[in-house]
């Protein structure tokens, strides 16, 4: 298991210290998908950063605990961390372009993969790099393998890092819009992969994703982010079948049809605030049309549905009296 509990980030921004993630917590199994949805700017990237402990400068974890299989990735050294990055918990980003070394072949750098994390070696190794290549639907992978990136479009070295990330054969592995930038059939065949490689190896996935379509067809459980806090977790069935929160109700009311997979959500009316503004009640109210007399001075807490088995919780004052207790004045001096 892989348990992020009560995480918090704080930004050094020009307006002071931020807590741009608050009280983030989530639980991903083995051979399970757990998507981290969301608009662009809400924190799921900065989320996936804190977790590989790879934050910004101006970032840092104030709190927390990243537990894998009893330790806390937190703790550990630099050193040991590096070893968890790619051998245990992998990660595709965003931005491919920048990872893949130019001066290297690209199947040599998916055989350092393997070399590194896997007993395979040599010719072994060689034609497993193969294979990925074959299995991220690179086209003449035996001819492929023995090119250098440069020759490649983006969408061929986006599918090379994926290629490269689960050669090193991870338990876990977290996945940042990792299809946003391909064509829907190239899209289609990696999300078919991910969920083979959950049923031969037991991947347990983290899928960062603003594509409900997506989420919909891969996700075990679903947490829906808004300005740096969850606001709604759930098994995936419950979620889509009856959403609680107003800004997840809005969203799923806007769901494009599966044949429209891959667009953006729909866009709901106001924009995301960013992530170091400073909130005095619900981070919500200012776009949600259920908003009551008291969200704008209220900071609601994550908290189970009442009616619900546990596991479906929610953040809103419409079911729930749990509210963030407010800094007490300061004491005027004497
Ligand atoms: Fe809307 Fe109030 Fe719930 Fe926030 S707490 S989501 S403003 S109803
Ligand atoms: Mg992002």
């Amino acid at each position: 298991m892989l348990k992020i509990d009560d995480l918090q980030v704080h930004l050094d921004a020009d307006a002071g210290l931020v807590r741009a993630i608050d009280g983030m917590r989530l639980t991903l199994a083995r051979g399970q998908t757990f998507a981290l949805v969301g608009e662009s700017g809400c924190g799921k990237s900065m989320t996936a950063l804190a977790l590989m402990r790879l934050l910004p400068d101006n970032g840092r974890i104030a709190a927390g605990r990243l537990d894998l299989d009893g330790q806390d990735l937190f703790d550990l050294s630099e050193a040991r961390m590096r070893d968890v990055r790619g051998g245990r918990i992998g990660m595709i980003f965003q931005e491919p372009g920048t990872s893949l070394n130019p001066v290297m072949k690209v199947g040599a750098q998916i055989v350092e993969a393997i070399e590194a994390h896997t007993p395979l070696r040599g010719e072994a190794a060689r034609r497993k790099a193969v294979d990925w290549l074959r299995r991220v639907g690179i086209p003449e992978p035996e001819r492929r393998v023995d090119e250098y990136p440069f020759r490649l479009s983006g969408g061929q070295k986006q599918r090379i890092m994926i290629a490269m990330t689960l050669a090193a054969e991870p338990d876990y592995l977290i996945a940042d819009e990792p299809t946003t930038a391909l064509d829907v059939t190239i899209q289609a065949q990696i999300l078919a992969l991910l969920k083979d490689l959950q049923r031969e190896r037991g991947l347990g996935l983290l899928l960062i994703t603003h594509d409900l379509g997506v989420v919909s067809g891969m996700a075990h459980q679903v947490a829906l982010m808004y300005a740096g806090q969850i606001v709604e977790v759930a098994p995936a069935a419950d979620f889509f079948a009856a959403p609680r929160h107003p800004y997840a109700r809005l969203l799923l009311r806007a769901l494009p049809d599966a044949d429209r997979r891959g667009e953006p959500l729909a866009a709901i009316p106001g924009t995301v605030p960013p992530l170091w503004q400073v909130f005095d009640g619900c981070r919500f109210a200012p776009r949600c049309d259920q908003a009551m007399v008291h969200c704008g001075a209220t900071r609601p807490l994550l908290a189970d549905l009442p009616e619900q088995p546990p596991g479906h919780e929610v953040r809103c004052l419409l079911y729930t009296d749990r509210r963030e207790a407010l800094p007490r004045p300061a004491a005027q001096p004497a």
